[in-house]
């Protein structure tokens, strides 16, 4: 059975990950996770680049062109995909992913909070809103879904690090501790996740800049960490270049033994093994 877990901490810029994330750059250095410098799509934006790095789709495809296109996904996903091939999904995640995906629009916190055994793309989520939510319990919470539901495909969402970067600058001491708060956190459940079955992948949606912003078309904005830890993907660092975000939905299909979307990239610039492909 093949088994994915995918973390994509809010607004974890390139830089202060390779700064911050010392379990995952020893993991690297060790030869046992890949490590990708991502350029992240435009507008980097959080709701566009959860739509993005979902479906493997650009904006300009997808529609969501903004955080304030409040709708339903309309392209096909990895929570659709899925459910389609008989998967468990679950999803511990800002309500913004819920909207997207679930179907309940707009995101309620008291009817929606807990939308387990759902009906739409998303199988098992626990959702939060307010930004202020931490992670150590965002992390707990996809633990416990984790641990009940035994999903094949789970994303994991904090939002701390958005959060203080926007506060304080991605220059900030608070943003470069959120971010080593929510790296420990993926350090502390490692082991679970891996004992269990599990493939690794670690991003961002965009990046922080200096003044606290992000949206733009800078390399603050958009480049992202991607962390993969799989016995498929050969390990190494390829941070030398930037590849697209367009690569994590295939090659999250890849990873599960799924058909990629109709609209994902055919050709991926992640060095995967041999007959990973189903
Ligand atoms: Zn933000």
């Amino acid at each position: 059975m093949n088994k994915v877990i995918l973390v994509m901490i809010d607004a974890q810029g390139f830089e202060t990950a390779t700064r911050r994330a010392g379990f995952l750059e020893h993991l690297t250095e060790a030869g046992l996770c890949a490590k990708y410098r991502v350029q992240g799509g435009l507008p980097s934006n959080s709701r566009p680049m959860y739509e993005t790095l979902m479906t493997g789709v650009p904006a300009s495809e997808h529609g969501v062109y903004s955080n304030a296109v409040v709708r339903r996904s309309r392209c096909e996903n990895l929570f659709s995909l899925t459910r389609a091939h008989g998967l468990v999904n679950a999803a511990a995640a800002y309500g913004w992913i819920s909207e997207l995906y679930t179907g309940r629009c707009p995101f309620d916190l008291q009817a929606d909070r807990m939308t387990l055994s759902g009906c739409g793309d998303i199988c098992h989520g626990i959702f939060y809103i307010a930004d202020e939510y931490p992670d150590s319990h965002l992390y707990a919470d996809a633990e416990a879904l984790r641990l009940n539901y035994h999903p094949d495909f789970m994303l994991v969402h904090p939002m701390n690090v958005d959060l203080n970067g926007h506060r304080f600058t991605c220059a900030s001491r608070e943003y470069n501790q959120a971010s080593e708060v929510s790296f420990d956190q993926i350090a502390i459940l490692f082991d679970r996740w891996r004992g269990d079955g599990y493939d690794l992948i670690v991003t961002g949606d965009h990046g922080m800049d200096e003044w606290g912003m992000h949206g733009g078309n800078t390399p603050l904005q958009r480049e992202v960490p991607l962390y993969i830890v799989s016995d498929r993907v050969e390990p190494g660092d390829f941070t030398d270049h930037a590849i697209s975000n367009l690569n994590i939905a295939p090659l999250v299909c890849d990873l599960l033994g799924i058909p990629r979307g109709g609209q994902m990239l055919q050709t991926l610039d992640i060095r995967t093994r041999e007959g990973i492909r189903p």
